[in-house]
């Protein structure tokens, strides 16, 4: 994926092929389940010649519906939820004054490249799931239950631009949540072999609760997305006096935001595995002061990620992150605080940030991992990634 081709641990130069699972799911008359990241909605009209069209999400949502799938739902509304536990996560954390700077830990590059390289750092990571693992966790938990289907009869299918999902979803800890990890490549070769007309499908809406969400659940897509999103919350929580973000090297955004009292918190937002190795070392050494750091490991984010259309070079992405962007702004919600459906979970099952049920549903932990380890999946050929 990007920049992390040449030592990405995560087997993400693996590609597999999962479409066939999805067929069979749905011939067998399971109750199959799709979740849409952010990023895919920025990249799909790549591959069908369309223009940028920020209603891809809704045409994904009709043909997927039209092939069989029961319901779709959209992973930027986890995206929220994850925002709002991990911004109570670090608050706690800041006013207890350990294990900072907290790590984010929802791109599975990077959690299995801090096992490996950087186990003592393991304690930092966010113990927040990454939002496909929270939905899967909270539709098979919670929603096979509220709609009558045993979470056996369940096929979830999570559609991602990023082919370490796939291994984050085979984790042993996560117990078949989900049950199979589309690239957006794989959906492209799904939605090519309907013969529809992508172009011609009326957009449907995202099935609720699980398909609300807000600007900043949708911003996860790109570099920077999920320290705003921690950011939006702690404005909601405590009096903020400013917010200043600048880039203060190539990958690396500094954001500071100024409390009421005069504090000023730290966060970091820094893409591409070297460029992390670079950051870790300037925060070991003393050099950058970091209370919160996000971690992504592909270029400018999942846009970037190593299941988007080919090419994934540097102009493409950007027109990716102007489409996201341009999603984005016609979402109403703004803030995670903000979606409804969100906090009825907190209502419904969690109670509070962090409580009990929370921390079994929402949360997981991290183990140190041998350096090099074989994945058993099958090796495909790499087609030509042009990543100038
Ligand atoms: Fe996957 Fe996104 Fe992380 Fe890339 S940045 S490995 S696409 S989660």
């Amino acid at each position: 994926c990007g920049q992390c081709v040449a030592y990405c641990p995560t087997g993400a130069l693996a590609i597999r092929n999962d479409v066939d699972k999805v067929y069979k799911a749905i011939e067998e008359g399971k109750y199959v389940i799709g979740m849409i990241a952010p990023a895919v909605r920025a990249s799909l009209q790549e591959e069908f010649g369309m223009e940028d069209d920020i209603a891809m999400a809704g045409r994904m949502v009709s043909i997927l519906k039209m092939i069989g799938f029961k319901k779709v739902f959209d992973v930027a509304f986890a995206a929220d939820l994850v925002a709002y536990e991990e911004a109570h996560e670090f608050m706690e954390r800041l006013e207890n004054g350990e294990k900072l700077p907290q790590f984010t830990s929802c791109c599975p590059g990077w959690v299995k490249f801090a096992e490996q390289y950087y186990p003592e750092y393991l304690p930092n990571l966010s113990s927040v799931k990454s939002p496909q693992m929270a939905l899967g966790a909270i539709i098979k938990k919670y929603y096979a239950r509220e709609i009558g289907v045993n979470p056996e009869d369940i096929v979830l299918v999570s559609i991602m631009p990023c082919t370490a999902k796939k291994f984050e979803a085979e984790r042993e800890e996560f117990e078949g949540d989900i049950d199979i990890v589309l690239t957006t490549r794989e959906l492209v070769k799904i939605f090519k072999a309907t013969g529809i007309d992508i172009k011609m499908v009326e957009p449907e809406s995202f099935d609720r609760p699980y398909g609300l969400s807000s600007q900043s659940g949708l911003s996860f897509g790109k570099t920077g997305g999920v320290l705003g999103s921690v950011v939006k919350v702690i404005e909601d929580k405590v009096n903020v006096k400013s917010v200043n973000t600048r880039e203060i090297a190539q990958g690396v955004n500094l954001t500071e935001v100024e409390l009421e009292n005069g504090k000023v918190v730290r966060g970091v937002a820094v893409f591409g595995l070297g460029n992390v190795r670079k950051v870790i070392s300037d925060i070991k050494e003393g050099r950058l002061n970091a209370d919160v750091v996000e971690v992504m490991a592909c270029n400018y984010g999942c846009i970037g990620g190593g299941g988007q259309p080919y090419p994934n070079d540097v102009r493409t992405r950007a027109r990716r992150a102007k489409i996201l962007k341009e999603t984005q702004s016609v979402d109403v919600l703004i803030s995670p605080t903000e979606n409804f459906h969100m906090r009825e979970l907190y209502t419904k099952y969690f109670g509070a940030p962090l409580s009990h049920e929370a921390h079994e549903v929402l949360h997981t932990e991290y183990k140190h991992r041998k350096r090099i380890e074989e994945e058993e999946i099958e090796i495909l050929p790499l087609p030509d990634v042009e990543d100038k």
